[in-house]
Protein backbone atom coordinates (compact mmCIF):
# COMPACT_ATOMS: atom_id res chain seq x y z
CA UNK A 1 0.00 0.00 0.00
CA UNK A 2 1.62 3.49 -1.01
CA UNK A 3 1.86 5.80 2.07
CA UNK A 4 -1.38 7.89 0.26
CA UNK A 5 -3.68 5.18 0.69
CA UNK A 6 -2.59 3.84 4.29
CA UNK A 7 -3.75 7.36 5.44
CA UNK A 8 -6.68 7.22 3.59
CA UNK A 9 -7.11 3.04 4.75
CA UNK A 10 -6.40 4.74 8.50
CA UNK A 11 -8.82 7.43 8.48
CA UNK A 12 -11.60 4.90 7.97
CA UNK A 13 -10.78 3.74 11.51
CA UNK A 14 -13.85 4.33 13.45
CA UNK A 15 -14.15 2.97 17.46
CA UNK A 16 -16.56 3.33 19.97
CA UNK A 17 -16.51 2.94 24.11
CA UNK A 18 -20.60 1.67 24.52
CA UNK A 19 -21.32 1.82 28.11
CA UNK A 20 -24.45 0.58 29.64
CA UNK A 21 -25.13 3.68 32.58
CA UNK A 22 -26.06 1.29 35.61
CA UNK A 23 -23.21 2.91 37.45
CA UNK A 24 -20.08 5.01 37.97
CA UNK A 25 -17.24 4.78 35.11
CA UNK A 26 -15.33 1.56 36.73
CA UNK A 27 -11.75 1.60 35.86
CA UNK A 28 -11.73 -1.28 33.55
CA UNK A 29 -14.43 0.36 31.54
CA UNK A 30 -12.36 3.62 31.45
CA UNK A 31 -9.26 1.47 30.18
CA UNK A 32 -11.43 -0.01 27.35
CA UNK A 33 -12.59 3.53 26.55
CA UNK A 34 -9.01 4.56 26.87
CA UNK A 35 -7.62 1.91 24.32
CA UNK A 36 -10.24 2.71 22.30
CA UNK A 37 -9.17 6.53 22.26
CA UNK A 38 -5.64 5.59 21.62
CA UNK A 39 -6.29 3.71 19.28
CA UNK A 40 -8.55 6.11 17.28
CA UNK A 41 -5.65 8.76 18.45
CA UNK A 42 -2.77 6.70 16.76
CA UNK A 43 -4.64 5.79 13.66
CA UNK A 44 -6.36 10.00 12.85
CA UNK A 45 -9.31 7.49 13.37
CA UNK A 46 -12.68 8.89 14.90
CA UNK A 47 -13.92 7.88 18.58
CA UNK A 48 -17.45 7.43 19.17
CA UNK A 49 -19.18 7.44 22.89
CA UNK A 50 -22.59 5.01 22.30
CA UNK A 51 -24.50 5.36 25.71
CA UNK A 52 -26.01 1.64 26.17
CA UNK A 53 -29.14 2.64 27.66
CA UNK A 54 -31.93 0.56 26.28
CA UNK A 55 -31.83 -1.69 29.36
CA UNK A 56 -34.89 0.79 31.13
CA UNK A 57 -34.75 -0.65 34.31
CA UNK A 58 -31.26 -0.47 35.39
CA UNK A 59 -29.87 2.83 33.35
CA UNK A 60 -30.11 6.45 35.32
CA UNK A 61 -29.53 9.25 34.10
CA UNK A 62 -27.43 9.89 37.05
CA UNK A 63 -25.16 7.01 35.71
CA UNK A 64 -24.70 8.63 32.10
CA UNK A 65 -23.34 11.91 34.04
CA UNK A 66 -20.93 10.07 35.88
CA UNK A 67 -19.92 8.69 32.76
CA UNK A 68 -19.39 11.45 31.00
CA UNK A 69 -17.95 13.26 33.96
CA UNK A 70 -15.21 10.60 34.35
CA UNK A 71 -14.58 10.70 30.71
CA UNK A 72 -14.03 14.75 30.77
CA UNK A 73 -11.78 14.19 34.05
CA UNK A 74 -9.46 11.64 32.01
CA UNK A 75 -9.60 13.97 28.60
CA UNK A 76 -11.15 10.90 26.76
CA UNK A 77 -12.78 13.34 24.62
CA UNK A 78 -15.16 12.27 21.67
CA UNK A 79 -15.76 12.67 18.31
CA UNK A 80 -19.29 11.71 17.70
CA UNK A 81 -21.68 11.43 19.86
CA UNK A 82 -22.49 10.60 22.87
CA UNK A 83 -25.57 8.68 21.46
CA UNK A 84 -28.03 7.46 22.97
CA UNK A 85 -29.47 3.85 21.73
CA UNK A 86 -32.63 4.34 23.55
CA UNK A 87 -32.91 6.87 20.65
CA UNK A 88 -33.10 4.02 17.76
CA UNK A 89 -35.69 1.88 18.62
CA UNK A 90 -37.64 2.47 15.59
CA UNK A 91 -34.56 1.44 13.85
CA UNK A 92 -34.21 -2.04 15.59
CA UNK A 93 -37.89 -2.45 15.33
CA UNK A 94 -37.22 -2.41 11.24
CA UNK A 95 -34.77 -4.35 11.29
CA UNK A 96 -36.62 -7.10 13.02
CA UNK A 97 -39.26 -6.82 10.49
CA UNK A 98 -36.87 -7.19 7.70
CA UNK A 99 -35.61 -10.08 9.28
CA UNK A 100 -39.27 -11.54 9.39
CA UNK A 101 -39.72 -10.89 5.69
CA UNK A 102 -36.52 -12.26 4.74
CA UNK A 103 -37.62 -15.96 6.60
CA UNK A 104 -34.34 -14.82 8.72
CA UNK A 105 -36.17 -14.48 11.91
CA UNK A 106 -38.96 -16.72 13.24
CA UNK A 107 -41.80 -15.81 15.92
CA UNK A 108 -41.80 -17.89 18.45
CA UNK A 109 -44.62 -18.57 21.26
CA UNK A 110 -42.84 -20.89 23.13
CA UNK A 111 -44.50 -20.03 26.92
CA UNK A 112 -41.06 -19.69 29.75
CA UNK A 113 -42.78 -22.61 31.06
CA UNK A 114 -42.27 -25.24 28.63
CA UNK A 115 -38.49 -23.63 28.20
CA UNK A 116 -37.78 -24.14 31.54
CA UNK A 117 -38.93 -27.67 31.25
CA UNK A 118 -36.94 -28.64 27.96
CA UNK A 119 -33.78 -27.02 29.55
CA UNK A 120 -34.50 -28.81 32.83
CA UNK A 121 -34.87 -32.02 30.98
CA UNK A 122 -31.48 -31.13 28.92
CA UNK A 123 -29.43 -30.38 31.80
CA UNK A 124 -30.65 -33.80 33.61
CA UNK A 125 -29.04 -35.62 30.52
CA UNK A 126 -26.15 -34.45 30.65
CA UNK A 127 -27.13 -31.76 27.43
CA UNK A 128 -26.23 -28.16 26.53
CA UNK A 129 -29.64 -26.47 27.28
CA UNK A 130 -30.46 -25.27 23.66
CA UNK A 131 -33.73 -23.89 22.13
CA UNK A 132 -34.87 -26.99 20.01
CA UNK A 133 -36.45 -25.05 17.36
CA UNK A 134 -40.08 -25.77 18.24
CA UNK A 135 -41.33 -22.66 16.41
CA UNK A 136 -38.79 -22.43 13.52
CA UNK A 137 -41.29 -23.64 11.19
CA UNK A 138 -44.62 -23.03 13.38
CA UNK A 139 -47.31 -22.03 10.91
CA UNK A 140 -49.09 -20.61 13.82
CA UNK A 141 -49.41 -16.43 12.95
CA UNK A 142 -51.86 -15.74 15.80
CA UNK A 143 -49.63 -12.16 16.96
CA UNK A 144 -51.99 -11.30 19.49
CA UNK A 145 -50.61 -14.10 21.06
CA UNK A 146 -47.47 -12.65 23.42
CA UNK A 147 -44.56 -14.25 21.59
CA UNK A 148 -41.03 -13.23 21.30
CA UNK A 149 -38.87 -12.80 18.10
CA UNK A 150 -35.84 -15.49 17.49
CA UNK A 151 -33.38 -15.01 14.89
CA UNK A 152 -33.23 -17.92 12.61
CA UNK A 153 -28.93 -18.91 13.35
CA UNK A 154 -27.23 -21.10 11.18
CA UNK A 155 -27.09 -24.43 12.77
CA UNK A 156 -24.42 -26.28 10.61
CA UNK A 157 -20.85 -25.11 10.52
CA UNK A 158 -18.50 -22.54 12.43
CA UNK A 159 -18.43 -19.12 13.45
CA UNK A 160 -14.96 -17.85 13.60
CA UNK A 161 -13.10 -14.41 13.80
CA UNK A 162 -9.57 -13.41 14.07
CA UNK A 163 -9.23 -11.46 17.14
CA UNK A 164 -6.38 -8.72 17.22
CA UNK A 165 -5.25 -10.00 20.65
CA UNK A 166 -6.45 -13.41 21.78
CA UNK A 167 -5.89 -14.66 17.87
CA UNK A 168 -8.53 -16.90 16.06
CA UNK A 169 -11.66 -17.85 18.21
CA UNK A 170 -13.90 -20.23 16.76
CA UNK A 171 -17.67 -21.34 18.22
CA UNK A 172 -19.28 -25.06 16.61
CA UNK A 173 -22.55 -23.21 15.57
CA UNK A 174 -24.59 -26.20 17.13
CA UNK A 175 -23.39 -24.53 20.29
CA UNK A 176 -25.27 -21.27 19.86
CA UNK A 177 -29.02 -21.02 19.88
CA UNK A 178 -31.76 -19.03 18.09
CA UNK A 179 -31.34 -15.91 19.71
CA UNK A 180 -34.56 -13.41 21.02
CA UNK A 181 -33.89 -10.53 19.32
CA UNK A 182 -37.47 -8.50 20.03
CA UNK A 183 -39.11 -10.25 23.33
CA UNK A 184 -42.30 -10.16 24.52
CA UNK A 185 -42.82 -6.71 25.20
CA UNK A 186 -41.63 -5.47 21.65
CA UNK A 187 -38.07 -3.96 23.24
CA UNK A 188 -35.25 -5.58 21.07
CA UNK A 189 -32.30 -7.43 23.07
CA UNK A 190 -28.81 -6.73 23.74
CA UNK A 191 -26.94 -8.37 21.08
CA UNK A 192 -29.04 -7.30 18.30
CA UNK A 193 -28.66 -3.85 19.61
CA UNK A 194 -24.76 -3.55 19.24
CA UNK A 195 -25.08 -4.75 16.17
CA UNK A 196 -27.08 -2.35 14.22
CA UNK A 197 -25.55 0.18 16.31
CA UNK A 198 -22.02 -1.02 15.11
CA UNK A 199 -22.97 -1.71 11.62
CA UNK A 200 -24.74 1.73 11.26
CA UNK A 201 -21.98 3.44 12.77
CA UNK A 202 -19.42 2.18 10.45
CA UNK A 203 -17.29 0.78 13.27
CA UNK A 204 -14.49 -1.05 11.95
CA UNK A 205 -12.92 -1.90 15.12
CA UNK A 206 -14.72 -3.40 18.35
CA UNK A 207 -12.23 -3.00 21.66
CA UNK A 208 -14.10 -4.51 24.73
CA UNK A 209 -13.41 -6.30 27.65
CA UNK A 210 -13.57 -10.20 26.83
CA UNK A 211 -16.17 -10.55 29.06
CA UNK A 212 -17.89 -10.25 25.68
CA UNK A 213 -16.47 -12.95 23.65
CA UNK A 214 -18.96 -15.24 24.12
CA UNK A 215 -21.71 -12.23 22.37
CA UNK A 216 -19.01 -11.87 19.30
CA UNK A 217 -20.03 -15.22 16.95
CA UNK A 218 -23.59 -14.31 17.69
CA UNK A 219 -23.10 -10.73 16.87
CA UNK A 220 -21.07 -12.18 13.54
CA UNK A 221 -24.22 -14.42 12.53
CA UNK A 222 -26.50 -11.19 12.85
CA UNK A 223 -24.01 -8.77 10.56
CA UNK A 224 -23.72 -11.69 8.18
CA UNK A 225 -27.70 -11.92 8.00
CA UNK A 226 -28.53 -8.50 7.51
CA UNK A 227 -25.60 -7.95 5.21
CA UNK A 228 -23.67 -5.56 7.00
CA UNK A 229 -19.49 -6.30 6.95
CA UNK A 230 -18.24 -7.79 10.18
CA UNK A 231 -15.82 -5.66 12.12
CA UNK A 232 -12.12 -6.49 13.25
CA UNK A 233 -12.53 -7.34 16.88
CA UNK A 234 -10.19 -7.21 19.84
CA UNK A 235 -10.70 -8.43 23.53
CA UNK A 236 -8.89 -7.08 26.13
CA UNK A 237 -8.43 -9.32 29.02
CA UNK A 238 -9.90 -8.36 32.35
CA UNK A 239 -8.33 -6.77 35.19
CA UNK A 240 -7.94 -8.71 38.46
CA UNK A 241 -7.62 -7.58 42.18
CA UNK A 242 -4.47 -8.79 44.17
CA UNK A 243 -6.05 -12.37 45.09
CA UNK A 244 -6.49 -12.81 41.11
CA UNK A 245 -10.47 -12.35 41.08
CA UNK A 246 -12.04 -10.05 38.90
CA UNK A 247 -11.94 -6.17 40.17
CA UNK A 248 -14.40 -5.05 42.50
CA UNK A 249 -15.30 -3.04 45.26
CA UNK A 250 -13.65 -5.61 47.50
CA UNK A 251 -10.20 -4.84 46.23
CA UNK A 252 -10.82 -1.09 46.89
CA UNK A 253 -12.27 1.80 44.91
CA UNK A 254 -12.95 1.06 41.09
CA UNK A 255 -15.17 4.46 40.23
CA UNK A 256 -13.23 6.23 38.32
CA UNK A 257 -14.26 9.50 40.10
CA UNK A 258 -12.94 8.44 43.28
CA UNK A 259 -9.54 8.56 42.56
CA UNK A 260 -10.25 11.93 41.28
CA UNK A 261 -11.56 12.50 45.21
CA UNK A 262 -8.43 10.28 46.94
CA UNK A 263 -6.37 12.69 45.00
CA UNK A 264 -5.05 11.13 42.15
CA UNK A 265 -3.69 13.13 38.55
CA UNK A 266 -5.73 12.41 35.44
CA UNK A 267 -2.45 11.77 33.57
CA UNK A 268 -1.10 9.29 36.25
CA UNK A 269 -4.42 7.12 36.13
CA UNK A 270 -4.22 6.87 32.47
CA UNK A 271 -0.53 5.64 32.66
CA UNK A 272 -1.68 3.85 34.86
CA UNK A 273 -4.64 2.26 33.20
CA UNK A 274 -2.44 2.22 29.59
CA UNK A 275 -0.15 -0.48 31.08
CA UNK A 276 -2.62 -2.83 32.42
CA UNK A 277 -2.48 -4.87 29.71
CA UNK A 278 -0.35 -2.63 27.41
CA UNK A 279 3.23 -2.36 26.99
CA UNK A 280 5.98 -0.53 24.97
CA UNK A 281 9.70 -2.40 25.89
CA UNK A 282 10.39 -1.83 30.03
CA UNK A 283 8.64 1.80 29.76
CA UNK A 284 6.36 2.94 32.52
CA UNK A 285 6.14 6.47 32.33
CA UNK A 286 3.91 7.81 29.24
CA UNK A 287 2.46 11.25 28.68
CA UNK A 288 -0.42 11.05 26.51
CA UNK A 289 1.53 12.27 23.63
CA UNK A 290 3.91 9.40 24.02
CA UNK A 291 0.90 7.15 24.69
CA UNK A 292 -0.80 8.02 21.08
CA UNK A 293 2.38 7.71 19.12
CA UNK A 294 3.34 4.07 20.65
CA UNK A 295 -0.08 2.63 21.48
CA UNK A 296 -1.22 -0.27 19.30
CA UNK A 297 -3.56 -2.89 19.84
CA UNK A 298 -1.57 -5.31 18.59
CA UNK A 299 0.62 -4.33 21.95
CA UNK A 300 -1.96 -5.74 24.51
CA UNK A 301 -1.03 -9.30 25.59
CA UNK A 302 -3.31 -11.65 25.79
CA UNK A 303 -3.43 -12.74 29.99
CA UNK A 304 -5.71 -10.62 32.27
CA UNK A 305 -3.93 -8.05 34.31
CA UNK A 306 -3.17 -7.12 38.33
CA UNK A 307 -4.68 -3.45 39.75
CA UNK A 308 -1.38 -2.35 42.20
CA UNK A 309 -2.03 0.21 43.95
CA UNK A 310 1.22 0.97 44.72
CA UNK A 311 2.15 1.28 41.16
CA UNK A 312 -0.29 3.96 40.72
CA UNK A 313 1.02 5.67 44.00
CA UNK A 314 3.98 6.03 42.40
CA UNK A 315 2.94 6.95 38.80
CA UNK A 316 0.72 9.55 41.18
CA UNK A 317 3.93 10.92 42.84
CA UNK A 318 6.16 10.81 40.03
CA UNK A 319 2.93 13.37 37.95
CA UNK A 320 2.56 15.53 41.60
CA UNK A 321 6.39 16.20 42.03
CA UNK A 322 6.45 17.07 37.67
CA UNK A 323 2.90 18.96 37.56
CA UNK A 324 3.14 22.98 37.71
CA UNK A 325 2.50 24.33 41.09
CA UNK A 326 -0.25 26.43 39.74
CA UNK A 327 -2.06 23.49 38.37
CA UNK A 328 -1.93 21.63 41.51
CA UNK A 329 -3.04 24.62 43.74
CA UNK A 330 -6.11 24.53 41.81
CA UNK A 331 -6.56 21.33 42.20
CA UNK A 332 -5.56 20.60 45.94
CA UNK A 333 -8.37 23.38 47.33
CA UNK A 334 -10.89 21.46 47.22
CA UNK A 335 -8.84 18.87 49.05
CA UNK A 336 -8.11 21.54 51.71
CA UNK A 337 -11.50 22.66 52.15
CA UNK A 338 -12.67 19.06 52.74
CA UNK A 339 -10.26 20.09 56.15
CA UNK A 340 -11.64 23.23 56.88
CA UNK A 341 -9.01 25.50 55.32
CA UNK A 342 -11.30 27.69 52.88
CA UNK A 343 -9.47 30.80 52.29
CA UNK A 344 -7.19 29.72 50.44
CA UNK A 345 -5.39 32.12 47.14
CA UNK A 346 -3.81 29.80 44.77
CA UNK A 347 -1.09 31.69 44.24
CA UNK A 348 0.23 31.69 47.37
CA UNK A 349 -1.02 27.79 47.33
CA UNK A 350 1.04 27.22 44.76
CA UNK A 351 3.63 28.32 46.99
CA UNK A 352 2.89 25.73 49.33
CA UNK A 353 2.99 23.60 46.92
CA UNK A 354 5.87 23.38 45.90
CA UNK A 355 7.42 22.55 49.00
CA UNK A 356 5.32 19.45 48.97
CA UNK A 357 5.51 18.47 46.01
CA UNK A 358 8.34 16.39 46.08
CA UNK A 359 7.14 14.10 49.03
CA UNK A 360 3.35 13.28 48.60
CA UNK A 361 2.02 10.72 46.99
CA UNK A 362 -1.57 11.43 46.61
CA UNK A 363 -3.03 15.51 46.86
CA UNK A 364 -4.90 13.71 50.15
CA UNK A 365 -1.40 13.55 51.39
CA UNK A 366 -0.19 16.82 50.12
CA UNK A 367 -3.70 18.54 52.03
CA UNK A 368 -2.51 16.70 55.26
CA UNK A 369 1.01 17.83 55.14
CA UNK A 370 -0.36 21.42 53.83
CA UNK A 371 -2.36 22.34 57.01
CA UNK A 372 0.34 23.29 58.90
CA UNK A 373 0.27 26.59 56.81
CA UNK A 374 -2.69 27.12 57.64
CA UNK A 375 -3.22 26.52 61.39
CA UNK A 376 -2.66 29.14 63.61
CA UNK A 377 -1.62 28.50 66.18
CA UNK A 378 -0.03 25.52 64.59
CA UNK A 379 -1.44 22.05 66.30
CA UNK A 380 2.00 20.54 67.70
CA UNK A 381 1.99 16.62 67.43
CA UNK A 382 2.47 15.82 71.30
CA UNK A 383 5.12 13.06 71.26
CA UNK A 384 6.99 15.09 69.34
CA UNK A 385 6.95 18.26 71.51
CA UNK A 386 7.89 16.02 74.30
CA UNK A 387 11.22 15.20 72.89
CA UNK A 388 12.04 19.28 72.47
CA UNK A 389 10.40 20.64 75.57
CA UNK A 390 13.98 20.78 76.99
CA UNK A 391 14.98 24.02 79.11
CA UNK A 392 18.61 24.58 77.08
CA UNK A 393 16.01 24.87 74.09
CA UNK A 394 14.79 28.34 74.62
CA UNK A 395 18.21 29.48 74.25
CA UNK A 396 18.63 28.09 71.05
CA UNK A 397 15.23 29.30 69.71
CA UNK A 398 16.15 32.65 71.14
CA UNK A 399 19.45 32.76 68.97
CA UNK A 400 17.68 31.47 65.84
CA UNK A 401 15.52 34.50 66.40
CA UNK A 402 17.79 37.03 66.41
CA UNK A 403 19.48 36.02 63.78
CA UNK A 404 15.97 36.06 61.70
CA UNK A 405 15.52 39.45 62.73
CA UNK A 406 19.35 40.59 61.57
CA UNK A 407 19.89 38.67 58.51
CA UNK A 408 16.18 39.03 56.83
CA UNK A 409 16.79 36.01 54.88
CA UNK A 410 15.45 36.44 51.16
CA UNK A 411 15.60 33.22 49.75
CA UNK A 412 15.56 29.47 51.04
CA UNK A 413 19.56 29.40 50.66
CA UNK A 414 19.75 32.52 52.72
CA UNK A 415 18.01 30.78 55.38
CA UNK A 416 20.01 27.68 54.94
CA UNK A 417 23.31 29.61 55.34
CA UNK A 418 21.97 31.13 58.57
CA UNK A 419 21.57 28.20 59.94
CA UNK A 420 24.73 27.15 59.26
CA UNK A 421 26.16 29.93 60.49
CA UNK A 422 24.41 29.48 63.50
CA UNK A 423 26.20 25.79 63.88
CA UNK A 424 29.20 27.02 63.42
CA UNK A 425 28.93 30.25 66.04
CA UNK A 426 27.40 27.90 68.43
CA UNK A 427 29.24 24.39 67.91
CA UNK A 428 26.13 22.73 66.63
CA UNK A 429 25.07 20.08 65.13
CA UNK A 430 22.48 20.86 61.75
CA UNK A 431 19.48 18.42 63.63
CA UNK A 432 20.22 19.79 67.34
CA UNK A 433 19.00 23.04 65.65
CA UNK A 434 17.22 22.01 62.72
CA UNK A 435 14.59 19.93 64.55
CA UNK A 436 13.49 22.01 67.16
CA UNK A 437 12.73 24.50 64.78
CA UNK A 438 10.44 22.25 62.43
CA UNK A 439 8.79 21.28 65.26
CA UNK A 440 8.27 24.88 65.91
CA UNK A 441 6.86 25.51 62.52
CA UNK A 442 5.14 22.73 61.93
CA UNK A 443 3.78 20.98 64.67
CA UNK A 444 5.95 18.15 63.90
CA UNK A 445 9.33 16.94 62.67
CA UNK A 446 8.40 15.41 59.29
CA UNK A 447 8.00 18.78 57.29
CA UNK A 448 10.07 20.17 54.05
CA UNK A 449 13.23 21.79 54.23
CA UNK A 450 13.02 25.14 56.73
CA UNK A 451 14.63 26.81 54.42
CA UNK A 452 11.18 26.31 52.66
CA UNK A 453 8.92 26.82 55.14
CA UNK A 454 10.32 29.74 56.28
CA UNK A 455 10.21 31.56 52.89
CA UNK A 456 6.46 30.39 52.72
CA UNK A 457 5.40 31.51 56.49
CA UNK A 458 7.14 34.30 55.81
CA UNK A 459 9.49 36.09 58.25
CA UNK A 460 6.85 36.91 61.06
CA UNK A 461 5.05 34.30 60.92
CA UNK A 462 7.87 32.07 61.46
CA UNK A 463 8.99 34.23 64.55
CA UNK A 464 6.49 34.85 65.86
CA UNK A 465 5.92 29.97 65.77
CA UNK A 466 9.36 30.39 67.37
CA UNK A 467 8.69 33.06 70.14
CA UNK A 468 5.40 30.47 71.22
CA UNK A 469 7.40 27.53 71.86
CA UNK A 470 10.02 29.57 72.94
CA UNK A 471 7.43 30.92 75.75
CA UNK A 472 6.05 27.73 75.85
CA UNK A 473 9.57 26.20 77.56
CA UNK A 474 10.31 29.19 79.16
CA UNK A 475 7.44 28.78 81.73
CA UNK A 476 8.32 25.26 82.01
N1 LIG B 1 -22.48 -2.05 26.93
C1 LIG B 1 -21.50 -3.06 27.08
C2 LIG B 1 -20.87 -2.97 28.43
O1 LIG B 1 -20.97 -1.95 29.08
C3 LIG B 1 -20.40 -2.95 26.03
C4 LIG B 1 -20.77 -3.60 24.78
C5 LIG B 1 -19.71 -3.60 23.72
O2 LIG B 1 -18.67 -2.94 23.90
O3 LIG B 1 -19.94 -4.24 22.70
O4 LIG B 1 -20.27 -3.92 28.87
Amino acid sequence: MNQESEKQSMSKLRVRFAPSPTGYLHVGGARTALFNWLYARHSGGTFILRIEDTDTERSTHESVDAILQGMAWLGLECDEGPFYQSDNFPLYKQHVQMLLEQGKAYRCWCSQEELEAKRNVALAEGRKPKYDGTCRNCQEQSLDRPHVIRFKAPEVGETAFEDLIKGRISFPNAELDDLIIQRTDGTPTYNFCVVIDDALMRISHVIRGDDHVNNTPRQIQLYDAMGYPVPVFAHVPMILGSDKTRLSKRHGATSVMAYRDMGYLPEALNNYLVRLGWSHGDDEIFSVEEMITKFDIANVGRSPSVFNPDKLNWLNAHYIKHADPLRLAELLKPHLEKRGVVSTVVPALATVVATLQERAQTLEEMADRALFYYQSPVLYDQAALKKFEKAHLASVYESVVLALKDVKPACAADVDGLFKQLCKTNGWKMPQVGQPVRIALSGGTQAPGIGDIVMTLGIDETIARIERIREHIAKM
